[in-house]
């Protein structure tokens, strides 16, 4: 191992220095290539998160309760059929349909597809009824309609 034999001569003030000394001993100066190993790099930032804040769709995407759909369905056929069977039906159907809305929160959509059901098919159930209530007497009573 041979270490460097000539005199570190000082840049700044001209002292000659010992051997292998890094500064100048009168004057501070950093001698020779020498430098203070900056082992502190310039830290770059850390990279911007590329997650965004973009909000994920939900896990169980929205869908339309289909008893909702069913029960509307059938109120609006019982405008047309079998009013008093469908009408009720409907109004079952949308009552169930809530509940299930309700119980199972935001999972489910087509509330306004149940409380339509259950006032189509009551309407429906009404209106077959009223029309049961003169068409059967009237039948009794020998008119054909
Ligand atoms: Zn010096």
């Amino acid at each position: 191992m041979e270490q460097p034999t000539n005199n570190q001569q000082c840049t700044h003030c001209g002292f000659s220095n010992q051997p292998g000394s890094l500064y100048c001993s009168r004057c501070g100066q950093w001698l020779s290539s020498w430098r203070p190993i900056q082992t502190i790099e310039p830290i770059p930032p850390p990279p911007v998160e590329a997650r965004q804040a973009v909000p994920l769709p939900p896990a169980t995407t929205p869908r339309t309760n289909s008893l909702a759909v069913a029960g509307f369905i059938s109120g609006l056929a019982g405008f047309f059929i079998f009013g008093v069977a469908l009408g009720p039906l409907a109004v079952v159907l949308g009552v169930v349909a809530l509940s299930q809305i309700r119980k199972s929160g935001d999972s489910h959509s087509g509330k306004g597809f149940a409380i339509a059901a259950i006032v189509v098919g009551a309407l429906a159930f009404f209106g077959a009824l009223a029309v049961l209530i003169w068409y059967i007497p009237l039948q009794l009573l020998g008119f054909s309609l």
